[in-house]
């Protein structure tokens, strides 16, 4: 049986109307969030979702598991558009 969550908003961690299954990969995602209406752009695989901020912010990488947000921070810088 596939695992299937609902991604949660990493800014009030509220559950978004976005799901995700174990085979899920999204790429530069925007995810809104219907509580605190903000978007936010995120990757995610694995049920490994991974949020990408500005260069100098701190990407935060978060597993949804059974509900449960489990995870460590991971730096991940992007390039910016030339
Ligand atoms: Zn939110």
């Amino acid at each position: 049986m596939q695992n299937i969550d609902w991604i949660r908003c990493p800014v009030c961690g509220n559950k978004t109307r976005d799901r995700i299954r174990e085979d899920t990969i999204l790429r530069n995602y925007p995810l809104y969030c219907p509580k605190c209406k903000q978007e936010t752009l995120v990757e995610a695989k694995n049920l490994q979702v991974t949020v990408i901020k500005e260069p100098d912010a701190e990407p935060i990488t978060y597993r949804v598991q059974n509900s449960q947000v489990v995870g460590s921070i991971v730096f991940i810088n992007l390039l910016p558009n030339v």
